[in-house]
């Protein structure tokens, strides 16, 4: 599959079928797999032979998209879970531990915030949230003895701020932890964050993944060129009790991380995809570029409506020519994403007039499917944050998030014309 472009990787990957076998990769709606002995179940439990045992930890269509989702990030494997929340939460777990520290970027999505700052808090995990634009050195100075990984997003939500790879993998190498990527709302096909220095990737398979708005859920990818055995990661190199004294790293190689993630964790937590969502996010990956692209021009083209408009105060969007992120995206990513931000003249009542008279655009909680969507961060996703959380976050009081969908864009246009002209 490495020789193919990614466009057929997203049709193809993952599945092929064998002689007179279904042509779609079938729902395997069973808990449960039979085996001939005692002794082959053994040797799934003792991890010595691979293979489904129980649809908690794995189950043949979900590791069709575990398969596909590994291909297009290119890494080495891949884990599907039940939400972006439980990517974002075991990618951490899996390397983290009571005692242990980590550093955040501080324009991570709100749910992915609150997640680390005060669950993680209560595990006895610590973060430290670093503004993007600070200095290497500055942010050297964060680390500590137990600093276990960086936690970044490619393209953050919603203030579409594109992460500066080369300083954040620099930084990483130097102080021997992985730079794991939040890779949400470029999508592989827009980014792929193991060619520019990331160690780990996860998504939120519920967004442009799926693309649809069927199916909550989440992936872990590994890139399998971490070394993990530079003595801060004990429990993937050390014995684990629970298979026998078994080491990841020296049983299973450059899998080691997410083969850890799976067995330890997934078995313990029981946060796995179901079959019915790994099937339609595995039917939305069949789209995902041509979607991309369409969402991409779509994006821009509304952008640029914006910038020109005299009710708008300002917009954000990473391939607008003035954007403080445009150099950036153009090294990173093909094309700018679905997703951009404005703030329409006034204040935030202005900002919810406007947000309650889109006709077209829907008012909905939810971001990157194929339906023109708007939504209020101050109001809504980021509403548990403190006001000067909020602004780290770069959520404004009038600021609108806008997932522009692939309708026609002339009537996207209109519809933002009319509701600009209410205020
Ligand atoms: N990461 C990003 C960038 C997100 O936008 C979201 C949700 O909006 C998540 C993670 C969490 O994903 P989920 O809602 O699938 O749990």
């Amino acid at each position: 599959m490495k020789e193919w472009n990614i466009e057929t990787m997203a049709v193809q990957a993952g599945y092929r079928p064998k002689n007179g076998e279904p042509r779609v990769m079938p729902i395997v709606q069973s808990t449960t797999y039979k085996y001939d002995t005692c002794q082959d179940i053994a040797d799934l439990f003792d991890l010595k032979a691979s293979g489904h045992m129980y649809s908690r930890i794995s189950n043949p269509t979900v590791a069709v998209f575990e398969e596909k989702m590994a291909a297009l990030e290119g890494g080495v494997g891949a884990l599907a879970l039940s939400s972006g929340q439980a990517a974002s939460t075991l990618a951490v777990l899996n390397i983290c531990q009571a005692g242990d520290h980590f550093i955040a970027l501080s324009t991570l999505y709100g749910g992915t915030f609150n997640l680390f700052r005060h669950t993680m808090k209560k595990m006895g995990i610590e973060v430290s949230f670093v503004d993007p634009a600070a200095p290497a050195e500055e942010i050297k100075k964060v680390f500590q003895p137990n600093t276990k990984l960086i936690f970044g997003e490619s393209l953050s939500n919603p203030g579409t701020e594109v992460l500066d790879f080369a300083k954040f993998s620099a930084i990483s190498r130097e102080k021997g932890v992985p730079l794991i990527v939040d890779n949400t709302f470029p999508t592989p096909y827009l980014c792929r964050p193991f060619e520019h220095g990331a160690d780990i990737v996860v998504h939120s398979t519920t967004k442009y993944i799926d693309g649809h708005a069927t199916s909550v859920g989440g992936i872990i990818v590994e890139g399998g060129k971490f070394s993990w055995d530079n003595g801060k990661f004990p429990d993937l190199t050390e014995p684990d009790p629970t298979y026998h004294g078994l080491s990841y790293t020296k049983n299973f190689g450059e899998n080691a991380y997410i083969v850890k993630a799976r067995v330890q964790w997934v078995r313990d937590l029981g946060c796995y995809m179901t079959p019915q969502n790994a099937f339609l996010s595995n039917k939305g990956l069949e789209t995902l570029h041509l979607r991309m692209e369409r969402h991409s021009e779509n994006a821009l083209a509304l952008a640029e409506f914006l910038e020109r408009h005299h009710k708008v105060k300002w917009v954000k969007y990473p391939f607008l020519k003035n954007d403080a992120n445009y150099q950036l995206a153009r090294k990173y990513l093909k094309a700018g994403s679905g997703v951009l931000t404005f703030a329409a003249a006034g204040d935030s009542s202005e900002a919810e007039k406007v947000m309650d008279s889109f006709k077209l655009a829907e008012r909905v909680v939810h971001v990157a499917d194929v339906r023109t969507s708007v939504l209020h961060p101050a109001s809504m996703t980021h509403r548990q944050l403190n006001h000067k959380e909020q602004l780290k976050a770069g959520v404004t009081p009038g600021l609108i998030r806008v997932s522009v969908g692939i309708e026609n864009i002339v009537d996207i246009i209109k519809d933002f014309e009319q509701a600009l002209a209410k205020i």
